[in-house]
């Protein structure tokens, strides 16, 4: 069996950054290491950074007063960047420049006076950031639905489906008598996704590594199965039913952009032996 492993796997550029970033302030060792969230979506690698001494927390009256709260990929919430400044509390901020793109041009839109809609998932913390930068004040939209206002100015989720993106702001376009659009999903996403539906159509299954809590893996999956049915999405080669390969020539690999290298690395093994 042939395993075709796509160009664009492994770490993208903000989690690479955001990694590096949290594993420094560990290294200096000045006091503990916190996340507000898993600094990334991938369970094995925020198990990884636990056993290094970084404590991911839900809420940050959970860190002490002398520790280093560092700000995860998605980026906080302005009421917790608040907080952090009214407590003192040291920060690291490791929020992927592409999400603050997101965030300076729905704050740009608002204050010129549209109406903001947010394309992606309500319940993602990117978009919740976002949301929380426009106090609120923002439609969030994960389908095509006609809103009506003068001026409606949308942003997507980073992580989007480029055609959910595009059929969210066309559906906008019967409502309003301006609609100014940014296209703000990341161009790591943009790689992926064009390199992923490349491929699902030139092999008989498809594998999608990444953390069953990672946006940008789940909308690989997505698009991935609309081209190829045997299209499976798994965190570890564990997840793996060699019954899925019986019969077939050749199999593609990826993983979403906060699945580390090694996780990609024994899939491909495992899959050379099966
Ligand atoms: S997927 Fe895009 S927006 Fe998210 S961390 Fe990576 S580069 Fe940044």
């Amino acid at each position: 069996m042939e395993v075709i492993r796509l160009k664009h796997t492994g770490f993208c550029f903000g989690v690479r950054r955001a990694i590096e970033r949290v594993t420094k302030e560990v290294d200096k060792g000045q006091g503990k290491v916190y996340t507000l969230g898993p600094i990334i979506h991938n369970p094995q690698t925020v198990n990884m950074l636990k056993e290094q001494g970084v404590i991911p927390v839900d809420d940050l009256s959970q860190v002490e007063n002398d520790g280093i709260v560092v700000f995860r990929t998605h980026g906080i919430r302005k009421e917790e960047e608040a907080y952090i400044c009214e407590k003192g509390l040291k920060s690291i901020d490791a929020t992927c420049p592409f999400v603050k793109r997101v965030r300076k041009h729905a704050v740009y839109l608002r204050k010129h006076g549209y109406k903001v809609v947010i394309a992606g998932d309500k319940n993602h913390p990117e978009v919740k950031s976002v949301l929380s930068y426009l106090d609120n004040d923002g439609i969030v939209l994960r389908e095509s639905c006609s809103i009506e206002g003068r001026k409606i100015g949308v942003v997507s989720q980073t992580t989007l489906n480029w055609e959910t993106f595009r059929d969210i702001a066309a559906g906008l376009l019967g409502g309003a008598e301006e609609v100014r659009v940014y296209n703000t999903i990341c161009r790591s996403t943009r790689e992926r996704q064009k390199e992923v539906v490349e491929t699902a159509g030139l092999v008989d299954v498809m594998l999608i590594a990444g953390g069953k809590n990672s946006s940008n893996t789940a909308r690989l999956y997505e698009i991935a199965k609309q081209v190829q049915p045997r299209t499976y999405h798994i965190e570890t080669e564990g997840d793996l039913d060699p019954e899925w390969f019986s019969g077939i020539r050749k199999v593609g690999l990826t993983g979403g952009a906060s699945t580390p290298d090694f996780i990609i690395d024994s899939l491909d093994r495992r899959l050379k032996n099966l």
